[in-house]
């Protein structure tokens, strides 16, 4: 009976495509928290949720940093507590200068008032909490911009050393600090906001209200720029700095706009947490906020917007109201079968514990979180499988623009390496002309991966040039070699694994689109019509390997084989639009058919004009592929010429097999 009528009600539901369900969803539950404190008028639950909320706004701030950028950053709540004190000393009675006429100005905006205590004339100070929400994050964006400047060159574990220094030094300052901030006493009598002359006070509802238009904002601003080109930045350093680095990304730029993001949702959390209590002490802000804030995000999902809303929620009204709750079952409990044990227990003081609990309990059974923030595509089923191994390998290269002819010459001239005292490359001179295919081999170990980086600048040169079009690359960071034309793949794949085909492939796109935070936030017109011509340039990129991709394109990288990898890298490298295509050993790993596959797509790419650099051991597909063959050992260029040449010459016969090899082969040439 219940079920038939459930399946009754279910179906029209269940018709739904999933965006409408999920609008659906959203509007029930926020008309579930609009309505809650009219139905439920407890003021202290209400305010238990309110407290929850603004531990969601943090979380969600904290998540920008820690879960978008993957910064891992201990000392969070300094933001937090930089936002309070910001709010609490323009509107507390703390800090009360002496007036004198400059004043007047501020005084008829509003924000500061004339007070006599029966000396001399003093001033007050009395920032509305409204016009405080955005200043305060300003104030603690560029707190975090000071902050980040010289920190975020730091990785891993040694930012989260800095970071943890920086968010035990504010509480100390705070503490330390008498005259602004009153000590370890804090801050009294901060103004409670109002709003059309009436005193928000000490009822719980209005700021309830406040609280959720917060989360919601944030979720917004969240959600917005994680589905940017912003937020692609970002989890592009968080899953590989250097690939991101390489494939045009500024990392320090877009670290310190994520802290910077971060740390103004703090900020502004600061100031209606402060504004709720009406009272600022140091303790407020210590470690124990960070860590709970990042078990919140761990809990919810890092990267997932509404995982760390949740996360957040479910753990601070674990600790403001499920353990109380227990704590007073237990006493009951204790007194019924007389144990003083029971009595005597206090699950309140337990919560470090309980977060360490959830912590590895998360570690070892949910990874991901609570809601994960990567929904993985199902793998294809057999019916698509057959489809792409019956019609694989299809070239689908007529929707992707031909390049300039003459344009993508590379020189090299005496461009030295070294690492310590071992030479990488001594004295290299390598000209690729425009459209044309160069391949570089040579044994193991002879530098060519390092030409690579040097070229791209991720490793510096000692001596040389390397000029591109007319303009000299050596010097310049890796973005900027690829903002002027030049991408490159890697020997060992580095993608961005937890991002998806599309994704990774978009990233690729980065250095061509313009937009900013806001921008991707507003969707501005500018902003759509690039967003959505990148998306069809780069899955005309992707429809090049033919069915091998694009049924994929949702996909997360790490979950496909090694020869897709090898062409999601190359796409994403092509995406960039470059002039000149450095491939480091495209076909390792692959079979006899996916080499030959990818050596034609490869032929393709130089016949409509794209220059390519690339370096091979197969020697076949050198022959097929490249003009020119350069052949370095120990660092040296040995050889140079036609293919057909070099696969006569001694010193790289030698140089591959040995003295007694080449003997042998020449004998046997001789013979012939
Ligand atoms: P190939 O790609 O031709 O196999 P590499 O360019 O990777 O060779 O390496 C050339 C030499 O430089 C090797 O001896 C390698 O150990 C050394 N090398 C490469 N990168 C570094 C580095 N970052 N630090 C120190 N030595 C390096
Ligand atoms: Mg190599």
């Amino acid at each position: 009976m219940v079920s038939a009528a459930l399946a009754y009600v279910s179906r029209p539901l269940l018709s739904l495509t999933l965006e409408r369900r999920r609008a659906l969803g959203l509007f029930a539950l926020s008309l579930a928290l609009l309505l809650f404190p009219l139905v439920y008028d407890d003021d202290a639950t209400i305010d238990s949720v309110a407290n929850a909320l603004s531990y969601a706004t943090l979380a969600l701030g904290l998540n920008v940093v820690v879960g978008f950028a993957g910064l891992l950053d201990l000392g969070y709540a300094a933001f937090f507590a930089i936002g309070a004190y910001y709010y609490g000393i323009f509107t507390s009675f703390q800090v009360m200068p002496a007036w004198s006429e400059a004043w007047a100005p501020l005084a008829f905006l509003g924000l500061v008032e004339k007070m006599n205590q029966g000396g001399p004339d003093l001033v007050h100070f009395t920032l509305s909490f409204w016009l405080a929400l955005p200043t305060a994050a300003i104030v603690s964006a560029a707190f975090g911009v000071c902050f980040g400047a010289p920190t975020l060159r730091l990785r891993g574990d040694y930012l989260a050393i800095v970071t943890l220094g920086f968010g035990e030094i504010v509480p100390i300052v705070a503490r330390n600090m008498d005259g602004v901030t009153n000590g370890a006493a804090g801050l009294n009598g901060i103004q409670a906001p109002r709003l059309f002359g009436h005193s928000f006070g000490v009822d719980s509802t209005p700021y309830y209200y406040v609280g959720l238009g917060l989360v919601a904002l944030l979720i917004f601003l969240s959600s917005r720029l994680r589905d940017s080109r912003v937020g692609r930045a970002w989890m592009a350093i968080r899953e590989d700095e250097t690939a991101a680095n390489a494939m045009g990304v500024n990392p320090v730029r877009f670290k310190l706009l994520a802290f910077a993001i971060g740390a103004a949702f703090a900020g502004m959390t600061g100031v209606f947490f402060v504004a709720k209590l009406q009272t600022a002490t140091p303790e407020m802000f210590n470690f124990n906020v960070s860590s709970m804030l990042l078990v919140m995000v761990v809990l919810g999902g890092m990267g997932s917007v509404w995982g760390v809303v949740v996360g957040a929620v479910l753990l601070q009204l674990m600790q403001t109201w499920f353990l109380p709750q227990v704590t007073g079952w237990l006493h009951d409990l204790g007194e019924l079968v007389g144990s003083q044990f029971l009595v005597g227990i206090d699950l309140v003081q337990w919560t470090q514990l309980f977060f360490g609990i959830i912590l590895i309990g998360m570690m070892l059974y949910r990874r991901n979180g609570l809601i994960p923030a990567t929904r993985k595509a199902p793998p294809l089923n057999f019916a698509a499988q057959h489809a792409e191994v019956t019609r694989g390998g299809f070239l689908h290269l007529d929707r992707i623009p031909r390049w300039e002819p003459g344009e993508g010459a590379l020189d090299i001239r005496g461009v030295s390496v070294r690492f310590g005292g071992l030479v990488a490359l001594d004295s290299i001179d390598i000209n690729v002309p425009a459209g044309g295919v160069v391949a570089v081999i040579g044994p193991n170990g002879s530098g060519k991966s390092t030409l690579f980086n040097v070229i791209t600048g991720l490793v510096p040169a000692h001596s040389g040039s390397i000029v591109f079009r007319g303009h000299e690359l050596l010097g310049l960071a890796p973005h900027e070699v690829l903002t002027r034309g030049v991408a490159r793949t890697f020997q060992n794949i580095r993608l961005f694994p937890n991002l998806t085909v599309l994704e990774n492939v978009m990233v690729g796109r980065h250095a061509r689109l313009r937009s900013g935070a806001v921008a991707s936030v507003l969707h501005t017109p500018g902003n759509r019509t690039e967003e959505r011509a990148a998306e069809t340039s780069v899955l005309d990129l992707i429809a090049m390997f033919g069915n091998r991709l694009t049924p994929r394109i949702g996909q997360v990288v790490s979950g496909l084989s090694y020869a897709n990898r090898r062409r999601v890298e190359i796409a994403r490298a092509l995406a960039s639009r470059p002039q000149i295509l450095l491939l480091d050993e495209p076909t390792a790993g692959m079979n006899p058919a996916e080499t030959l596959e990818l050596a034609e797509q490869i032929k393709s790419l130089h016949g409509m004009g794209l220059t390519i650099l690339i370096i091979e051991h197969k020697l076949d597909v050198v022959t097929t592929l490249a003009d020119t063959v350069v052949v370095l050992d120990h660092g040296v260029k040995i050889a140079e010429g036609r293919p057909e040449e070099i696969r006569r010459n001694e010193q790289v016969l030698t140089a591959y097999l040995g003295r007694a090899a080449r003997a042998a082969i020449m004998e046997a040439d001789r013979v012939a």
